[in-house]
């Protein structure tokens, strides 16, 4: 699932995963940083589950 225009928009850009981070460790609550498809940046989120990393397609055989 992509980020949404309206999500990226609002979020905080990072030019880099180390520099999420730093910004991260100063949240109280845990934020995981990851890079946007949308701008190429890297957004911070705190959701603790639901945004999966992508992993192949798994094509079960008939
Ligand atoms: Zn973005």
């Amino acid at each position: 699932m992509r980020t949404r225009l309206r999500i990226c928009k609002t979020k905080m850009r990072f030019a880099d995963q180390a520099a999420a981070q730093v910004v991260s460790a100063h949240y109280d609550q845990l934020v995981r940083p990851y890079r946007c498809d949308r701008c190429g940046a890297w957004h911070l989120t705190s959701r603790r589950k639901g945004k999966r990393i992508a992993r192949p397609a798994a094509s079960a055989p008939e």
